[in-house]
């Protein structure tokens, strides 16, 4: 299948491949949107088996990213890059620089950040070639990981969901599942214990349980009981696709609210969600801490400003379950519906020019 099959009727703007024999770099930047700004997404470094299988999954995650940025009230739009390879036996400082002078040639189409495969030490090697990066390390004035951030965001909107489900945004008492303990879900089971609630995990990776069990009391549950668990929040964040056919039937849960990317393995489980009466915070306004947290490096890394920011995930939810209500749609659906109307307001806004034709104004959310 040709490259136009793929992006046509996407609108997609504009999709660039960079080759650099001498680092083997190999790289696809895909730009949905800049609708609303540059077009912010990481770049994934992934062993495609090949080329096709990287383009459609530069393309599909691109996309998610114009909703993402939208639905977080951010001055961005959606794109993002992979660097076909193995990161470990291909990874290099020539290979990083080269991409980062190919992503300069874009002159701010497109911001890059770390993503799978990619690292904040790489971040900051890329940095080096071009200013269009972000999520660099405290030391070049970056903000850091974004995983305790994003950790925040999902609190605050298991906040949101435990006002829609049971009428007080108040996470104490309430027993929570969590799947994965890694960077984000290590965090999150911090907050949790901090509000008081009863949290039970799973990892397939005894090192990363040890390390909750040890710090936060958390309790234990083998891999496969997590989705049958009696629970009032489901927090799946390890990877995607953990809410299908076959786990759907199981839940036991009153709320589904993680980090993982894609917990959906079709959309159509948004309306089985619905239908079953779970609560579901869709993954991409959910899990948004890290991006609002690195975009706001494009200003001057300010935390505080950056927090404030994160903890508006809890009325954007707010909003997104109201137009889940009003319209008898399910959260993913509505979300979509929220994130696009906002592009459709702000993009018209930015059709008014001054008559020098100086850039438009920034709109502040
Ligand atoms: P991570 O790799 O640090 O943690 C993932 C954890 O899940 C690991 O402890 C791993 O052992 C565990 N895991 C893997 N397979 C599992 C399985 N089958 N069952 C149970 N546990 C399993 O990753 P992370 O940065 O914490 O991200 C977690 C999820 O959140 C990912 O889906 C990621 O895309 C998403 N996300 C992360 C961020 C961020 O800021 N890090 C932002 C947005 C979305």
């Amino acid at each position: 299948m040709g490259v136009f099959e793929h992006i046509n009727g996407d609108g997609f703007e504009q999709i660039v491949f960079f080759s650099d024999d001498r680092s083997s770099l190999r790289a696809i930047v895909a730009v949905h949107s800049t609708a609303l700004g540059p077009a912010l997404g990481g770049t994934r470094f992934w062993p495609y088996p090949n080329e096709e299988a990287a383009l459609v999954d530069v393309l599909r995650l691109a996309r998610g990213m114009t909703l993402k940025a939208a639905a977080a009230g951010l001055d961005l739009g959606g794109g993002k890059a992979v660097i076909i390879g193995d990161p470990k036996r291909l990874k290099s400082e020539e290979l990083l620089r080269a991409y980062g002078r190919f992503i300069s040639t874009l002159g701010g189409r497109y911001i890059t950040a770390e993503d799978v495969g990619t690292s904040l030490a790489d971040m900051d090697i890329v940095r080096r070639e071009t200013r269009w990066v972000t999520g660099c390390s405290h030391t070049y004035g970056g903000s850091g990981d974004p995983s305790p951030v994003t950790a925040y965001g999902v609190l605050q909107g298991m906040k949101a969901c435990a006002l829609e489900a049971f009428g007080a945004a108040e996470l104490k008492g309430l027993r929570v599942g969590v799947q994965g303990v890694g960077k984000v879900g290590y965090a999150l089971c911090g907050y949790l214990a901090e509000e008081g609630a009863e949290v039970i995990v799973t990892d397939v990776d005894a090192g990363n349980l040890a390390r909750a069990v040890s710090d936060f009391g958390v309790e234990t549950i083998p891999l496969d009981r997590i989705y049958a668990l009696d629970v009032d929040i489901f927090a799946p964040c390890a990877m995607g696709a953990v809410i299908n056919d076959h786990t759907l039937s199981e839940l036991n849960c009153r709320i589904v609210a993680g980090s993982a990317n894609n917990v959906l393995a079709r959309d159509e489980h948004g309306e089985k969600l619905k239908d079953l009466g779970i609560v579901y915070a869709p993954d991409f306004v959910v899990n948004a801490g890290g991006i609002i947290n690195i975009s706001d490096e494009l200003q001057g890394y300010n935390r505080e400003r950056a927090i404030k920011r994160v903890e508006s995930i809890f009325e954007t939810l707010q909003s997104v379950f109201a137009i889940a209500r009003e319209q008898d749609m399910s959260t993913v659906a509505a979300a979509s519906e929220y994130a696009y109307e906002r592009i459709r307001k702000i993009s018209r806004l930015r059709l008014v020019r001054a008559a020098d034709n100086c850039p438009a104004p920034r709109v502040e959310p």
